[in-house]
């Protein structure tokens, strides 16, 4: 009996202090549970561990793309701000690539709308509690990906000091577009920058926002699952043809939404020798004349 008494007291005091994986790369999400903590931080930022219907709270830590190699330490919080447990988090290398992309000077000149980079920035800061979002994520279209998350970007050979916070996937004008997982919407504008616009709220930290779209199908404050329609691709804003380019945000953060779903690249030299975008690592093959019409193979529309 007080071997049992002994057991069920050192259960209850089994703490859970986890955060998978412990070596991210750059852009990516660590998941930190506990049963304890309420909050975590890591590098200056902390995050919101919410409670959970199963199992410990769970918080969403992102790694910036630009952040710096090397270790870091991960603090569990509880409500003082006392650290209850630290692990150390090791920051890889996600090698993303180099791009660069040919724009016409007036789509490179476009200025974004009054209030454009305000609501967004808005969009990005408000955590919600509930939670909607749910895995496995799954592309908001099946076309290929033109562009991938990271990349750092090259406007007509000049460094533009940003990198590719989204995915572009090619999608033929008028293509339904899909959340990538169930929410609430919170945007939908027409900008001249973003073009048309969605942003969804998953909750608990996971947000979306898709972009240059030619129509709208959804509406502000509609709750919507991965079935429904939200709009339909298109290329207004800073665009080069059709294609969606969405990005994921967790706490504010944009992230590589490659580790949260499979994502296809568009195959190497599946675009024209005009194509836009060329990637520093590998080098693009030579695309053979002989393939594809260019009518049948439209550019990697981006941006
Ligand atoms: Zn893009």
């Amino acid at each position: 009996m007080r071997w049992f008494l002994f057991l069920l007291a050192a259960a209850a005091w089994a703490q859970v202090f986890d955060a998978v994986p412990e070596k991210p790369t750059q852009g990516t999400v660590i998941k930190v549970t506990s049963d304890k903590a309420v909050s975590a931080r890591l590098n200056g930022r902390t995050i919101t561990l919410f409670p959970q219907q199963e199992g410990p709270a769970l918080g969403l830590m992102p790694v910036p793309t630009l952040e710096k190699l090397g270790k870091y330490q991960l603090d569990f919080l509880d409500q003082s701000g006392a650290v209850l447990h630290s692990t150390e988090i090791t920051v890889e290398d996600a090698y993303y690539p180099l791009e660069n992309l040919s724009i016409a000077p007036s789509i490179s000149k476009l200025k974004p709308s009054p209030g454009e980079q305000a609501t967004v920035g808005r969009f990005r800061e408000a955590i919600t509690a509930e939670r909607y979002w749910k895995e496995p994520f799954a592309a908001p279209v099946p076309g290929c990906v033109t562009s991938p998350f990271g990349s750092t970007r090259l406007h007509n050979g000049k460094l533009t000091g940003d990198f590719h916070a989204g995915v572009d996937q090619r999608g033929a004008a008028g293509t339904p577009i899909h959340p990538i997982t169930p929410g609430v919407v919170k945007i939908v504008q027409k900008w001249n920058l973003r073009g048309g616009t969605v942003a969804i709220d998953h909750g608990q930290g996971v947000e979306t926002i898709y972009l240059h779209m030619s129509a709208f199908q959804a509406k502000e404050g509609q709750q919507v699952s991965t079935s429904d329609v939200i709009g339909y691709v298109g290329s207004t804003g800073r665009s080069t043809g059709p294609h969606v380019h969405w990005t994921m945000y967790v706490n504010g953060v944009p992230v590589n939404p490659g580790q949260w779903m499979k994502l296809e690249p568009c195959a190497a030299g599946s675009h024209p020798p005009t194509a836009a975008v060329q990637h520093a690592t590998p080098k693009p093959k030579p695309v053979p004349t002989a393939t594809a019409s260019p009518a049948a193979v439209p550019p990697a529309p981006q941006e």
